[in-house]
């Protein structure tokens, strides 16, 4: 069997990934399957263990990070963001298109140390850091100072956009995830006649 796709969907903080790819995973001819991340950040009032992350301590998080538990890890503004190792290989062995939405540092580390031809990078830009700071700020469940960090990390994030085979601007959630999702069904057909 044909291995599946590592469909890695990147961006600035508060690009909207999250409701992008809650979009994307809505198209289930695509068959994506999400992979949970883990966390050590404090749940919003919306989230959900075990369906947005898991979210877990410090101490179990450094446990995973000593077991070599992850496929990347990084730091965000002051919490620890991970991706499981195992569901992730397992998954693409049976022949399941695994979906990534992982913040640049985790991207980057991924797209340096897995080089096969099922890696489909995606970048996800936002129309303006306007837009972007409006969006940080919607969420109104941060300090000042922690929406200043994460305006301030969206700038940087920003440059490495040229990292990823495609660049999809964010100007409407229904249109960034329809050309994803387009994007993803040429992939698919070009990676099965391969
Ligand atoms: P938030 O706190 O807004 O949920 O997430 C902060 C950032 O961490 C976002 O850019 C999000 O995409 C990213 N993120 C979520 N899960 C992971 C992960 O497993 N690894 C990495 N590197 N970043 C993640």
């Amino acid at each position: 069997m044909k291995k599946g796709l590592l469909i890695i969907l990147s961006g600035p903080s508060g690009v909207g990934k999250g409701t992008v790819r809650k979009h994307v995973m809505k198209d289930h001819s695509l068959r994506l399957f999400y992979s949970i991340s883990m966390t050590t950040r404090t749940p919003r009032p919306n989230e959900k263990n075990g369906k947005d992350y898991y979210f877990v301590d410090k101490e179990t998080f450094q446990k995973n990070i000593d077991e070599g538990n992850f496929l990347e890890w990084a730091e965000f503004v002051g919490n620890r963001y991970g991706t499981p190792k195992d569901k992730v290989e397992q998954w693409r062995e049976e022949g399941k298109n695994v979906f990534l939405e992982i913040e640049v540092n985790g991207a980057t580390q991924v797209l340096n140390s897995i080089k096969d031809e099922g890696v489909v990078s995606i970048f996800l830009v936002p129309p303006s850091l306007k837009d972007l700071e409006k969006r940080i700020r919607s969420r109104r469940s941060e300090s000042e100072e922690i929406i200043q960090k994460r305006l301030e990390k969206g700038k940087n994030e920003l440059q490495y956009a040229s990292m990823y085979k495609y660049q999809v601007l964010n100007d409407r959630v229904t249109r960034a995830a329809n050309e994803i999702c387009s994007i993803i069904r040429k992939e698919i057909t070009n990676h099965l006649k391969k």
